[in-house]
């Protein structure tokens, strides 16, 4: 049977319900969940540093998938100790468990793994959601959860969803100006931010060769907008000559699609037919043709992120700026990928072509893609070669964000307005042959296991403990510290922000910011109560996935929530917190309970083991609810236990 790319590394990789590996040439019906052994792992500060506290809690002395990589890309500015703290404590923890470490100054987490430790035919997760980037050399490469991502490092399988897949048949060559980006943007125009759901898109056909790996790279990274659950492209000849230059080519196989797979969806794309594209605010798929906006005026200019900061992207930038100066009203900002693409970029003179134009040179890392560092001013145009530009992404709520290429992003800055780059009248960037910078000094080894022992975690202010986990127990007079309505999201339970960001490994200090939009007073009552129970309506936890919105909760003192139905994803997080998901069977009986009712549940453990519904009595009413535990098979195992640290740590 003819396999695809995607298909052949998801089948080599199957694992059974007891961890041991699955050998089978049939593919899981889409849908079904899957164990996928996970070979890699790569981390970043903002959601690596609670990561790491995870790993520690499970009481694993070292990792155990083969490649683990932790990165100090987002949260560089160092306006007082806290994101210090975190860095160092992520450079111990590194050297603890047998991880190597991309220091801060580095780049861009998967601009680095691309470069440095990608490999094709491997998996890899990261607590990331652009991890996917590493499709760009036929790996798969998945973004997760945090407690996931810490699972695989102690050797976990990943558990998934089958997904379905999408051929994306590529034929032809892009045109002169016309990029990857353009091509990612046309898809997402097509489908939209929603419609790969579910899908794993891949490249094939006789197009992939004329794309290079970091164009490749650039489109499964973007393929994250599209909501897919990953993107791939296979590993050939471009692949290879980019691993030896690269100084790895023990890192590359050749992985290619088969005559004859069957697709779950076709797109035909022919790259000539690719002209510049420009994604308007406020969402990545609201896509048109560059040539179809009004020449409105632009105010800013950003080129980097994971998306377009690779050495060739920077280069073709460097080339239009040579011998230009930016008009007096924009302002231009290039955040490089990497190290080595910063290196190679000085060594042959395109940054002082950037300078000489008036660039601002920012720190190789996240900064401006998050709105931290390179913001514009309010009420402007800022135009960007990143990936998304959700209201107020750019830390400017009043501004419009505008994602193109690097290309058509210069071309904006040069005319100080909406510009088409096949209209501006130079040269084509031509980028000759290179050999990049391989210079592994900022990326601290792994330990070997014997001077791990002795390495002490360093703990700043800012580290905190994990909350206190411990199995589920039944649960008498426990008291309702809130009752909330309909579709509560995990913005409401757990905000993010600037303000709030850098306490994700403080949790007691982001504790104070639980539920606020719905009730400030909540964290001291929950607190002073030492143990209480949430009620919610329907819908409860939707959202993003972030599990610190039942980490918070948790350190509050949450030991249950019973609600008239769940966002999925937000139930596995309590229950994998050790939080009892419990959904009521008469949807009516939410109306009978009030905030600082006092309930019991007497025999809740017998009745979830036994997986029989639970019984919740309200002491004040005298009436008995029938309340069904939504989490069940490793999920119900993980609550019991008193979250899926403590089931791991067995
Ligand atoms: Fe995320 Fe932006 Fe950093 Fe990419 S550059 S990893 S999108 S913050």
């Amino acid at each position: 049977m003819p396999f695809s790319v995607g298909q052949k590394v998801l089948l080599a990789h199957l694992m059974d319900d007891e961890g041991n590996k699955l050998v089978t040439d049939v593919l899981p019906e889409a849908g079904t969940t899957i164990n996928l052994r996970i070979t890699d792992t790569l981390t970043q500060d903002a959601t690596g540093t609670f990561a790491y506290i995870e790993f520690e809690a499970m009481k694993v002395d070292r990792v155990k998938a083969e490649r683990c990589v932790s990165y100090v890309d987002h949260q560089l500015m160092q306006a007082d100790f806290k994101n210090a703290d975190d860095h160092d404590f992520l450079r111990s923890c590194a050297a603890k468990f047998g991880i190597k470490l991309s220091r801060a100054g580095n780049g861009i987490c998967h601009q680095v793994h691309l470069e440095r430790f990608a490999r094709p035919g491997k998996t890899l997760i990261g607590s990331d959601s652009h991890t996917p980037t590493a499709g760009g050399v036929g790996q798969i490469a998945l973004g997760a959860g945090g407690l996931n991502v810490t699972l695989a490092m102690a050797g976990q399988a990943f558990p998934m969803k089958m997904p379905k897949f999408v051929g994306v048949h590529l034929t032809g060559k892009l045109n002169e100006w016309c990029t990857a980006k353009d091509v990612i943007l046309e898809i997402l125009r097509r489908d939209g931010v929603r419609g790969g759901k579910g899908f794993l898109y891949e490249y094939y056909g006789e197009g992939v060769k004329n794309l290079s790996v970091p164009q490749r790279a650039t489109i499964t990274n973007m393929g994250t907008e599209l909501g897919a659950t990953t993107s791939i492209f296979p590993s050939d000849e471009a692949t290879k000559e980019f691993m030896i230059k690269q100084e790895r080519e023990e890192d590359w196989c050749e992985m290619t699609c088969d005559e004859g797979v069957k697709w779950d969806r076709e797109i035909e794309i022919n790259l000539a037919d690719i002209v510049p594209m420009v994604a308007k605010p406020h969402s990545p798929g609201n896509v048109c043709r560059m040539d179809e906006l009004e020449p409105e005026k632009v105010n800013q200019v950003v080129v980097g992120s994971c998306t377009n900061s690779s050495y060739e992207d920077l280069m073709a930038v460097a080339s239009m700026l040579k011998g230009k100066t930016l008009p007096p009203h924009v302002s231009m900002g290039i955040l490089p990928g990497s190290r080595q693409v910063l290196s190679l970029l000085a060594r042959n003179g395109a940054l002082a072509d950037m300078v000489g134009a008036g660039c601002r040179i920012l720190e190789s890392g996240c900064g401006g893609c998050i709105g931290l560092g390179f913001s514009p001013r309010s009420d402007s145009i800022t135009v960007r070669t990143f990936n998304r530009n959700f209201h107020g992404r750019c830390g400017t709520k009043s501004a419009g964000n505008y994602l193109v290429s690097p290309e058509t992003a210069t071309a904006c800055a040069l005319k100080g307005c909406f510009t088409d780059p096949r209209t501006l009248g130079l040269d084509v960037p031509v980028i000759p042959e290179y050999k990049p910078v391989v210079d592994d000094s900022m990326i601290i080894p792994a330990l070997p296991p014997k001077e791990s022992e002795k390495v002490e975690i360093i703990r700043g202010p800012n580290i905190k403990p994990m909350p206190t986990l411990q199995p589920v127990s039944d649960l008498t007079d426990i008291e309702v510290s809130l009752y909330t309505g309909d579709d509560i999201t995990t913005d409401d339970i757990m905000m993010a922000g600037a303000k709030v960001l850098p306490f994700r490994s403080n949790i007691p200090e982001l504790a104070k910011f639980c539920f606020n939009p719905v009730d400030p007073t909540f964290p001291e009552r929950a607190l002073a109560l030492g143990r209480s129970v949430v009620i919610g309506g329907f819908n409860y936890g939707q959202g993003s996935s972030r599990e610190h919105a039942a980490i918070a909760p948790l350190h509050l003192g949450v030991r249950a929530v019973i609600a008239k139905t769940y966002a999925r994803i937000h139930a596995e997080n309590l229950a994998a917190w050790g939080i009892v998901p419990l959904e009521f069977l008469n949807k009516d009986d939410y109306a009978d309970i009030k905030r600082d009712d006092h309930l019991d549940m007497p025999n809740l453990v017998e009745q979830l083991n036994a997986g029989k519904n639970v019984q919740v009595t309200n002491k004040r009413t005298g009436n008995t609810y029938e309340c069904e535990c939504v989490v069940s098979g490793r999920g119900l195992d993980q609550l019991m236990a008193g979250g899926a640290l403590l089931q791991a740590a067995q």
